[in-house]
């Protein structure tokens, strides 16, 4: 797995993470883009990393809860990142884009089966890390607080109602063309909520020194002012 060179290295230093964590639709990429762009960050979206590995799986077959289908094929995948003009941080599985193929509702539910599976967070594990070790990032998803980057400088744990992020959900696939009733948007986001916070290995939970951003009636700009005050306060506090 390796990330192509159009991601520029900084110079070797202390690098900054800013890691955000939270259910699904909480707004985590909305913002994280918004941050890392005013910030000059690296931004991650790990979730579409996930969703590239639930893709392949699909192509191949093999079901989200299919353990040893997924362990056999987990290492014909090739996941490349490549950052373009376009300001999309594009996934390449095995040479193809799959930016926009990651995006559809049943993707998001195999993405959430397939990183359930031990085989496949360590094979991610490593990438996501590395990324961090070599640029200031703003990394989004479900662990990397709690377990990807334990020693983030900034952790935030974004979430708001199950009603507000199924309805933010519905909107946008509805402005995709997707044809979808609220109700069933809502049952996917509770469920997939469920399943990310009760598996067994690196859970969605908030990690004990993050700090809770509760976004149900805040507009992206203000999440986006209140965590980077968040990000001050602690840059100031570290010198
Ligand atoms: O954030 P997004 O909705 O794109 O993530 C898709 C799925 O990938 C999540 O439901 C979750 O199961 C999985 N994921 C994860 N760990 C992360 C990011 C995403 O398990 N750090």
């Amino acid at each position: 797995m390796n990330q192509t060179n159009e991601i520029q290295s900084a110079p070797a230093a202390e690098f900054i993470s800013v890691a955000i964590d939270g259910p699904a639709g909480a707004g985590k990429s909305t913002i994280a883009r918004r941050l890392a762009a005013e910030l000059g960050y690296l931004y991650v979206d790990t979730g579409a990393i996930y969703r590239t590995v639930g893709y392949h799986m699909k192509l191949m077959g093999i079901g989200a809860r299919d353990a040893d289908g997924i362990r056999r094929c987990i290492d014909d995948v090739n996941i490349e990142i490549s950052y373009q003009d376009d300001g999309l941080q594009h996934m390449i599985l095995n040479g193809q884009d799959v930016t926009e193929l990651i995006r559809s509702p049943e993707i998001s539910m195999m993405a959430s089966g397939v990183s359930a599976q031990s085989c496949v967070r360590d094979y991610l594990l490593e990438m996501q890390r590395t990324l961090a070790r070599t640029h200031n990032v703003i990394m989004d998803g479900r662990d990397i607080g709690t377990v990807v980057l334990p020693r983030a400088q900034v952790k935030i744990y974004l979430t708001a109602s199950a009603e507000i992020r199924a309805e933010r959900r519905y909107k946008e696939l509805l402005a995709k063309g997707e044809k979808l009733r609220y109700e069933e948007v809502y049952t996917d986001v509770v469920k997939r909520d469920e399943q990310d916070m009760n598996r067994p290995i690196a859970p969605l939970k908030c990690a004990k020194d993050a700090v809770v951003v509760d976004g149900s009636y805040m507009t992206v700009n203000q999440v986006v002012a209140e965590i980077k005050a968040i990000i001050r306060k602690k840059a100031e506090a570290h010198g």
